[in-house]
């Protein structure tokens, strides 16, 4: 089957399109990532969460991709009325909450940045290829500054620096927001100035020698405002045109608004074709919170600790629930439609999640032995993977395909004894789903095949049958124009320890280690 369209919803155009990159078969987004104040919260790694799956999908269609996604470790004056309601720097506040655990702001903004990678690691997350901070690149914001107050889109008071809305055509575009709507959104956005031309104006840059990060500009000792970092180190790194950019529905206004506009006058052209946005995650019915006792951290849920009393005892008795069941029940919501995360799904998630590791567990145990026999699984398995990839292609349906794979899952565990045949199809099945969802212990993906066989990490040799199979049914794939399966089949067989060489006169393929 050729690969599915990948469609997704985009918030710009409000239509769900079919995603198609600058650069050919090469997806380039940027993604806004965590303020490093606290612990990220579920909700948080909902929306981290759309921006891994957007690149799975690519990869498993054949894409390449580089995602650009931020650390935000500067404060800034923005309403988070989950941790502080009436809006103040957030990094500020949380310094002044936990000041005797940190020697400094820099050093809480480290503290939170480490805890947020484990986490990210722990919910089986793909790296980005670059994960810029922002108090790294605050020379360039500044001459990002420099230059919309020399194209006259910004202007200064002695309060700081301001975008001038005014000068650019289409503010309020991304997010249909009428200027009155643009006024109120605003105005708890930024510190109150007499001198803004237009109280929609946003700030670049505020003056404050007293802020507890500041810098020196030419206007003075301050701190860049917060939209300009995402413009700066999306385009650094991803070039002025570059295809996608996600975030949570809250960033729409004004985060991604005031973007566009940074972006249109620095480039002096769009810069972002696809704008993707995930929809904000409720728990047991109602919006997060930490007074309504419904506010999670991830760590809270893998790794509560004894007094974590917030965290249900069905949790904390066992000492937390298994990351990727978390991953699992954040997919049983499609990322734009509202989810209601409840504990109910959360173990059932981690059963569902069982079941992948039980059956990875027993295909890897068949693996092993030597009984071979007929394959009665892959023209099961196949199309069950099709239908997966087809619906995580229709805008991340994620419900859709996580039932799909679970079809998957059963049609092994229906299969009574899996001999050498069944076995590599189930092995095959599941490195394809789980490089599409993420859903089996991480280690599956890397070791299986290796395990199954020696200790020096050699393809074991009742697999040689298992590698002509690979070897034609990659040419099979090629032959049909199924380029992402047969990509697939290549990196199965890369797990083998055989890399595979198209030469103009045919296929060739050698061992990387040689066996014994
Ligand atoms: P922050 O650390 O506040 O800058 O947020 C990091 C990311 O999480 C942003 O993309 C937010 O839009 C997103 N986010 C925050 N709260 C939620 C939520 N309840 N559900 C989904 N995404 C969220
Ligand atoms: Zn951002």
């Amino acid at each position: 089957m050729p690969s599915p369209t990948f469609r997704l919803y985009n918030t710009l155009t409000h239509e769900t399109e079919p995603v198609e990159p600058i650069e050919e078969e090469h997806l380039r987004f940027y993604s806004c990532g965590p303020t490093v104040y606290m612990y990220a919260h579920i909700g948080n790694f909902r929306s981290f969460l759309t921006a891994d799956l957007i690149r799975r999908t690519a990869e498993a269609i054949g894409w390449d991709v580089t995602n650009v996604s931020n650390i935000t470790d500067v404060g800034h004056l923005t309403q988070d009325d989950l941790v502080d309601p009436g809006g103040e720097d957030k990094m500020q506040r949380a310094l002044e909450r936990e000041g005797e655990r940190f020697a400094n702001i820099y050093d809480l903004a480290r503290h939170y940045t480490e805890a947020f990678l484990e986490d990210w690691g722990a919910l089986n997350l793909r790296e980005p290829e670059v994960r810029p901070r922002a108090t790294e690149h605050v020379t360039d914001q500044l001459e990002a500054v420099i230059e919309l107050v020399e194209k006259e889109h910004a202007y200064t008071t002695d309060h700081g620096v301001y975008f001038s809305v005014e000068s650019v055509e289409d503010y309020g575009h991304l997010s249909g927001n009428t200027e009155a709507q643009q006024l109120q959104a605003t105005e708890r956005d930024v510190v109150e100035d007499p001198d803004k031309r237009d109280p929609r104006d946003f700030a670049l840059w505020k003056h404050d020698p007293q802020h507890l990060m500041h810098w020196h500009s030419p206007w003075g000792w301050g701190y860049p405002g917060w939209h300009i970092e995402c413009s700066v180190m999306g385009m650094q790194y991803l070039g002025d045109r570059f295809d996608l950019h996600t975030g949570g529905e809250d960033l729409i206004f004004p985060h991604h608004e005031c973007e566009i506009a940074q972006n249109q006058s620095l480039a002096g052209h769009q810069v972002v074709n696809y704008w993707v946005h995930t929809r904000f995650l409720q728990v047991e019915g109602e919006k997060m919170s930490k007074s309504k006792d419904n506010f999670y951290t991830v760590r809270d849920l893998i790794a509560p600790g004894p007094d974590d009393d917030h965290v249900p005892a069905s949790i904390r008795e066992q000492g937390g629930v298994d990351p990727l069941a978390l991953r699992y029940a954040l997919m049983q919501g499609q990322y734009r439609k509202p989810f209601n995360f409840t504990l109910d799904t959360l173990h059932t998630a981690a059963r569902h999640v069982r079941r992948y590791q039980d059956a990875a567990e027993r295909v890897d145990a068949a693996l092993a032995a030597d009984a071979d026999g007929p394959d009665e699984l892959g023209s099961r398995l196949r199309p069950i993977y099709d239908r997966t990839l087809e619906a995580m292609c229709d805008d991340l349906n994620t419900p859709a395909a996580t039932a799909a794979a679970l079809d998957g899952v059963k049609a092994i565990e229906q299969t009574d004894r899996l001999n050498g045949a069944t076995a590599r199809s189930a092995c095959n099945w599941l490195d394809r789903t789980n490089a599409l969802l993420g859903v089996v212990e991480p280690e599956h993906e890397a070791d299986q095949h290796t395990d199954a066989g020696s200790e020096n990490g050699l393809a074991p040799a009742h697999l040689s049958d298992s590698i002509d199979t690979l070897l034609e049914d990659r040419e099979a794939a090629r032959a049909d124009g199924e380029y992402a399966r047969a990509d697939a089949i290549r990196d199965t067989l890369e797990a083998l320890g055989i890399e595979v060489m198209d030469r103009p006169e045919g296929t060739e393929w050698r061992r990387t280690v040689e066996l014994e």
